[in-house]
């Protein structure tokens, strides 16, 4: 079953000198299955970031449509939207974002202060136990993020989106700010949580060595998939 169709997707910026209009994505469609895992690859200006915003509800396109989830987003309101994004949505930056006052286990528990059904505070804490032994940080529950090193920081961030059992998972660069090994590694677990959790995985990646290991890749020049 189809989780994403966009269906003749266009987006283009006002220029803040020239206040040209500069497009950025041009007619782009595309399906994504539930359950993929798919690379985004491109030169740097391509409209990666701006299509990942779009498809996590974070920006909205000029023209076209989006689907997720069989919703139709542009029929949302944005407290709608808010909603979808908390229940059906994680999202991992290539920067970790953690909040430096709080544990792993609590910035792990944040994205669940959203959502509007709530699982008792027992079956979260539970929930966030298993993942985070699954990434190997069970030692790490009460330290803080200036504690660990940066692939441990990342891991928690890969944790952190994974909470709320979401159906995508949108990653932005993720290993942009780890060393090969390091990169590697995320890549392997994220991976092997898609696979295990049954979640769609959608990258952003300037690796070739990360995206080749992606079930499909979706290449993007000059706002064109190609
Ligand atoms: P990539 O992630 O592939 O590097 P982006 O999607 O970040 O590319 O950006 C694509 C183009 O859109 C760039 O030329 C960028 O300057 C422009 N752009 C992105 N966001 C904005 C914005 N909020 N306002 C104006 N221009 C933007
Ligand atoms: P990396 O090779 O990823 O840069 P680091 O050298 O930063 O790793 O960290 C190596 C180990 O030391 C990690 O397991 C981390 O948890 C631990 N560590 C790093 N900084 C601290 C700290 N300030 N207090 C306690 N443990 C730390």
């Amino acid at each position: 079953m189809s989780l994403i169709t966009l269906s003749h997707l266009s987006k283009s910026y006002r220029e803040p000198g020239s206040g040209n209009e500069v497009p950025v994505l041009r007619d782009v469609s595309l399906s994504i299955t539930a359950g993929e895992s798919v690379a985004i690859v491109g030169p740097s200006g391509c409209g990666k970031s701006t299509l990942l915003n779009i498809l996590g509800t974070l920006d909205v396109p000029d023209q076209g449509d989006y689907t997720f989830d069989s919703t139709s987003i542009a029929g949302c309101t944005p407290a709608q939207l808010a909603a979808l994004r908390s229940e059906k949505i994680g999202f991992i930056f290539q920067l970790h974002h953690l909040m430096p006052q709080c544990t792993v286990l609590e910035n792990v528990l944040l994205p669940t202060l959203a959502l509007k059904a709530k699982p008792d505070a027992a079956t979260l804490q539970q929930r966030a136990e298993a993942l985070l032994k699954a990434v190997g940080l069970q030692d790490r529950l009460g330290w803080k993020p200036a504690q660990l090193s940066g692939g441990e920081r990342q891991r928690v961030a890969v944790v952190r989106a994974l909470i709320n059992q979401p159906k995508l998972i949108l990653a932005d660069e993720p290993t942009g700010a780890l060393d090969e090994k390091n990169a590697e590694s995320l890549t392997s677990l994220l991976l092997e949580l898609q696979q295990t959790t049954g979640t769609t995985l959608v990258m952003v990646t300037h690796h070739p060595a990360q995206a080749e290991r992606m079930g499909r890749t979706l290449r993007l020049h000059e706002g064109i998939l190609v």
